[in-house]
């Protein structure tokens, strides 16, 4: 089976109990949760049962040992996971606000996190991968972007396959370097996994479907648009089909993209047809959204098989 590597960082999750507006007073918390986009991601490919390894950097502290003993638990290499004697873990705190947005506060680029980079380990886990797997958002220094477009390169020298989530906000586009980064990692993406409307930030084009076409024509193989409640839709060269989310009720929606893009690209990576895949992937993203925590939700095989006969029957 192809090994899937994947670079970002690792934070543990600290959130409110109750919702409501920052963090400007004494209020009750829940957490560390092990967390950050990229590791959620891998974490979700692991329990899909694809061999895959991340590379990133932790402090020696207990948030950084909590993240890699749940990440190693679930089968992912984490050799490549660099543990800093002198920086401290990464750390969000998020608060939900009572119409659904999000306040943070973030620890980091200042956090182990801007220690990641090519380390002997890294360059040894790339060597054995057969697939990257890009999470845009991550590309926020200059030792990520290195090592990113180090091991974009090795992959594809080799016959590998790179995979790409851009999962970024218009206002990070603004960091020195980002938007050229990621205009490189897509010139070499075979699978493209933006959130809905984020697919306009990398073509000219108005709507969505015309922009995936644009994007289709510049040599990406297939895009799968990530559309929250609405479900998600596949388009490649000669198909283009939708297949709706399912009902359920949404308890944390952080992390939901990354446990579907592990399961769509599991399911991709073993050839699976689109449409068995696009349901699949919405399974676990309505797993992901229904449990509370970020990383609390990704699923095994077997709980995403389990899910999907109870919908048939339901
Ligand atoms: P994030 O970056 O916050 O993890 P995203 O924007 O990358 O998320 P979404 O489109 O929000 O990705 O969610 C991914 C998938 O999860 C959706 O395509 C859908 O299958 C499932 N999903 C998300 N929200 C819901 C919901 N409220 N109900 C059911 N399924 C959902
Ligand atoms: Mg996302």
């Amino acid at each position: 089976m192809i090994k899937v590597v994947t670079i970002g960082e690792i934070v543990v999750e600290i959130m409110a109990v109750a919702p409501g507006n920052g963090f400007r007073e004494a209020i009750a918390l829940v957490g560390p949760y092990p967390s950050g986009a990229p590791a959620i991601f891998i974490d979700q490919m692991a329990k899909q049962g694809q061999p895959c390894a991340m590379i990133s950097c932790v402090g020696n502290d207990d948030f950084g040992w909590l993240n890699i003993e749940r990440l190693k638990q679930d089968g992912v290499d984490v050799s490549a996971i660099r543990v800093h004697e002198d920086a401290v873990t990464g750390s969000a705190f998020v608060r939900y606000r009572g119409d659904g947005q999000r306040d943070f506060v973030f620890n980091i680029k200042h956090s182990a996190n801007g220690q990641i980079g090519l380390t002997s380990e890294a360059r040894a886990v790339i060597a054995s991968a057969g697939h990257l797997h890009v999470m845009g958002s991550s590309l926020v220094s200059a030792g990520i972007i290195e090592a990113v477009l180090f091991a974009l390169g090795e992959v594809k020298a080799r016959g590998g396959t790179v995979s790409f989530d851009p999962n970024i906000r218009k206002e990070m586009l603004e960091f020195t370097g980002l938007r050229a980064a990621l205009h490189k990692v897509l010139a070499q993406t075979d699978l493209f996994m933006p959130s809905g409307a984020e697919v306009l930030l990398f073509s000219d084009a108005i709507t969505e479907e015309t922009a995936a076409r644009d994007i289709l024509a510049r040599g990406v193989r297939a895009v799968v648009l990530k559309q929250g409640a609405a479900g998600a839709r596949y388009v490649d060269g000669t198909k283009d089909l939708s297949v709706p989310a399912f009902s359920v009720e949404e308890i944390d929606p952080t992390g939901a993209g990354d446990a579907f893009g592990a399961t769509f690209l599991a399911g991709w990576l073993a050839g699976l047809d689109a449409e068995t895949n696009l349901r699949r992937a919405n399974g676990a993203g309505a797993l992901a959204v229904g449990r509370k925590g970020p990383m609390e939700g990704t699923s095994t095989r077997a709980e995403l098989d389990a899910f999907l006969a109870r919908q048939v029957q339901a």
